[in-house]
């Protein structure tokens, strides 16, 4: 595979890091399906790298390889989802140890490491990350092994300074580990900011069809022992993803960078006009001036604020359910990133959280922006 990390994202993904398929000279790469791999006469591998399919896979390796260098990363590792690529972080905690979560955050997140630590003794505290300050002094004084920020967070929009984060675990020994689904890699590189592990769920924006469950994990520290821990235990344990689903994710990747240029570009249009809508109370898009986190936005993203924008409608949840019930062309569906609109009413599924009533989360698309905006205009008129 050749290092295309000089060329720019759009290039990288569009001819997914130079990735073709060597036996027949076809400009995309192969599905290879084999779950086990020749050996010679002497019983010696064909290729040392390929004996067994559980995380030695070919086309596994090319959209790790991709996603790489999108992130700015020196390794990447592919998971069947978002959820097992944060467990596997997770789970290099020790028993006894303490780890600093993000408060109100993606729910299945915050649920997910409640149990888990209560089952291994591993010590929670939550925190409101935006609030830097709050973050830097709950670091100095609670010490945390591993801590997880999650920015732009979902489905608050809050905005979290990853390097201020990193600078307040890193003082304490600890290790920052950034969810960085919302932005994909071509909007932010946590990395680069001094995160430790970006994670992704690649399952939204990255593969962009909502036909794949698949989840990152990306590092420059490829010799920490967090990182060999998390290696040993995807090979040993097997949380891997299979050749289809990363076949599949190589060919949504091609059209990433357009995508998420289109998407952030139609939301930042109905950010403005919900903005301005007598019955919208509040919208939350850190693309808007208004925003809180505005300004740090436009200094750790590039190119765009994302697709994903919420907004909380005058009238509770009656008449924030009155408008999702009138729109035709957004889906009412939940899940974000991918090319159609979708519309969630959160309140419905988790009241427990603490969600406004009448909070509505948009995951834009690449529809047209007259088409989507018309549709909202027509849903809150009748
Ligand atoms: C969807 C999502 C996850 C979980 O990912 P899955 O691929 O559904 O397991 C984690 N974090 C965020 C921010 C998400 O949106």
């Amino acid at each position: 595979m050749s290092d295309t990390s000089r060329l720019s994202p759009a290039t990288i993904a569009a001819q997914a890091a130079g990735a073709i398929d060597v036996q027949t000279g076809g400009v995309v790469p192969a599905l290879p399906m084999a779950t086990t791999y020749l050996r010679d006469a002497a019983y010696q591998p064909l290729r040392p790298d390929n004996i067994y399919l559980r995380d030695q896979s070919d086309i596994v390796r090319v959209a790790e390889n991709v996603l790489a260098q999108l992130e700015g990363a020196k390794e990447t590792l592919l998971f069947p989802s978002g959820m097992a690529a944060l467990a596997a972080a997770f789970r290099t905690v020790p028993n006894g140890g303490r780890v600093l979560v993000q408060s109100q955050i993606y729910w299945g997140t915050t649920k997910w490491i409640r149990d888990f630590c209560t089952r291994r003794d591993i010590e929670v505290r939550e925190v409101e990350a935006s609030d830097t300050v709050a973050f830097t002094q709950t670091c100095a004084s609670f010490k945390p092994t591993l801590a997880l920020i999650e920015t732009p967070s979902n489905p608050w929009l809050r905005v979290v300074d990853i390097q201020a984060a990193a600078d307040g675990v890193h003082a304490v020994g600890g290790l920052l580990v950034v969810d960085s689904t919302a932005a994909t890699p071509v909007l932010q590189q946590p990395l680069r900011h001094g995160a430790d592990i970006v994670m992704h769920s690649a399952t939204k924006g990255i593969n962009g069809h909502s036909d794949v469950l698949a989840g990152v994990l990306a590092t420059n520290n490829v010799t920490g022992r967090v990182w060999e821990d998390i290696k040993i235990d995807r090979h040993d344990a097997g949380a891997v993803i299979g050749p289809f689903e990363a076949w599949l994710l190589v060919r949504g990747m091609r059209t990433l960078p357009l995508r998420v240029r289109e998407m952030s570009s139609n939301a930042a249009k109905l950010a403005a006009f919900l903005q301005d809508h007598p019955k919208i109370e509040t919208v939350l898009y850190p693309g808007l001036p208004s925003h809180n986190g505005y300004e740090l936005a436009q200094t750790q993203m590039t190119g765009g604020f994302g697709s994903l924008l919420s907004c909380v409608v005058k009238g509770g949840a009656e008449a924030a359910l009155t408008v999702i019930s009138k729109l035709t062309v957004f889906h009412r569906a939940t899940s974000l990133g991918g090319v159609e609109s979708l519309v969630e009413h959160r309140h419905t599924i988790e009241p427990h959280t603490g969600i406004p009533e009448g909070l509505l989360r948009l995951s834009v698309g690449i529809e047209s922006i007259d088409d989507l905006r018309n549709d909202l205009v027509q849903a809150f008129d009748t």
